[in-house]
């Protein structure tokens, strides 16, 4: 049996309900409860405070969890990191306020830094051989500046838009993160197993949303240089239209060719268009 940790409430806590139930694990999104069973695979989800999350995980508490990697990386937690998931996108920078003038990282010698991720910030520090002062503070990072805690922040940032209703400008990306899947290093040979069918699962999701299935009519004499704009993932399915001298053509494209592909099928041909989004891919 599976125990993944999630987020009780917070930013990543809806999207970690929905990933498990595209992939068809049903899960009891009521926040009340601790500890919850699905009904239709063997995994209980356990709901926890974001920062709770890595430890748990390595520890063997549970033995999955979805968390930020800022989370993962400021906790030095020794966990798995199986698979990215595709939100929860931030970045931790550096930030002073915006009437400073900056010429490099050097500002930051002497300088009192207020964070709530020492530990990334230490290293980033170390590396580029700068020595600053840090006040650790566990929220309300961005308003230090103003208050006379500090100089300068080092936070999580993803608009950009609390940074400059506080005054302050972004100077130095240091640390790019997402959620995360992450695993307890010792699964047994059946939680392994499990973990296997999860992320195939998962990868099968995140496959599918960046395509987009396209079928068509083309004239049976335009076929060949249809199939060479069209590759799909093993080869386009035509099939015969009652009309003669006319096919239905089907496959599956990158969303982000869709109106480049349409385009060049429409000028060889192509009629009755369609778009489809697709649920799942299995390879
Ligand atoms: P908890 O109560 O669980 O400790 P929290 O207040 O520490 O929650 P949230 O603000 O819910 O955390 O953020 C959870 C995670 O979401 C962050 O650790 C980070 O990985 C990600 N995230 C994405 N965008 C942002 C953002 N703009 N601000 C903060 N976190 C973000
Ligand atoms: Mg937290």
């Amino acid at each position: 049996m599976l125990r993944i940790a999630i987020q009780t409430k917070g930013r990543l806590n809806e999207q970690s309900i929905a990933l498990l139930r595209e992939i068809g694990i049903d899960v009891d999104g009521a926040k009340r409860k601790f500890l919850s069973k699905a009904t239709n695979f063997p995994i209980e989800v356990l709901y926890l405070r974001d920062d709770d999350i890595p430890q748990v995980v390595a520890n063997g508490t549970a033995t999955l969890g979805i968390v930020g990697m800022n989370e993962v990386a400021e906790r030095g937690c020794d966990v798995d990191i199986v698979s990215k998931l595709g939100f929860g996108g931030c970045r931790i920078s550096l930030a002073i306020p915006k009437s400073e003038e900056y010429e490099g990282v050097e500002y930051f010698n002497g300088k009192r830094i207020a964070t709530s991720y020492p530990n990334i910030l230490e290293q980033f520090l170390s590396e580029c051989g700068v020595k600053a002062q840090l006040e650790v503070i566990s929220g309300s990072v961005e308003i230090a500046p103003a208050a006379g805690i500090a100089d300068a922040i080092f936070d999580i940032v993803s608009s950009g838009g609390t940074l400059v209703s506080n005054g302050l400008k972004e100077v130095e990306r240091v640390f790019e993160s997402e959620a995360v899947l992450i695993a307890n290093k010792n699964l047994s040979a059946e939680d392994r197993e499990l973990l296997e069918e999860l992320l195939f699962r998962i990868e099968s999701e995140r496959d599918s949303r960046d395509k987009k299935y396209l079928l068509m009519n083309i004239p049976t004499a335009s076929l060949e240089e249809a199939v060479k704009i069209l590759p799909a993932m093993r080869s386009p399915t035509v099939m015969p239209l009652a009309a003669e001298g006319w096919c239905s053509l089907h496959s599956v494209v990158d969303a982000a060719e869709l109106w480049d592909k349409v385009r060049q099928l429409k000028a060889i041909g192509a009629e009755g268009i369609l778009v489809l989004t697709l649920d799942k891919i299995i390879a």
